[in-house]
């Protein structure tokens, strides 16, 4: 998986926000609540456990129109991630079940995108990686700038 780093890239964020960013940078965070807070820092309102919103996402904002999927690199197989293993005994048992996994994925993205909803899916392994480029495209999902 290549970083999606690049040079020059920073973010400007005031002081307070900083403030609380530099708490979410910390590895053993579970991802969503990596997530979570950063959306917290940077003022967005949001529903956690969406039962009742096509794909259950992890996190959205109903009347905002845009909905989170944080996912795990294994269950949800990002494409590329070392994460993305496969066990070798029962093979075609595992594999029937992450395509069932990767389906559901997309009938649930695809129902939300005709609900008008804007759909953003973070991987496990970015939470760790690369927060900052995270926290970018959350900005830009919550039309923050
Ligand atoms: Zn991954």
């Amino acid at each position: 998986m290549p970083s999606r780093r690049r040079e020059g890239f920073w973010i400007t964020t005031d002081e307070a926000t900083s403030v609380r960013l530099a708490n979410i940078r910390q590895k053993d965070t579970k991802p969503e609540l990596v997530v979570r807070k950063m959306l917290t820092a940077l003022g967005a309102r949001y529903r956690i456990r969406n039962k009742d919103l096509p794909g259950n996402p992890d996190i959205a904002n109903r009347s905002k129109k845009w909905a989170i999927f944080v996912h795990g690199c294994y269950w949800h197989r990002h494409e590329g991630c070392q994460r993305t293993t496969t066990p070798t005994s029962n093979r075609e048992f595992w594999e029937a079940k992450f395509e069932r996994n990767v389906v559901r994925d997309a009938v649930g993205t695809k129902a939300l995108e005709d609900l008008g909803y804007r759909v953003f899916v973070v991987w496990e392994c970015e939470t760790e990686r690369e927060p900052e480029a995270i926290l970018h495209r959350l900005r830009r999902l919550l039309r923050f700038r």
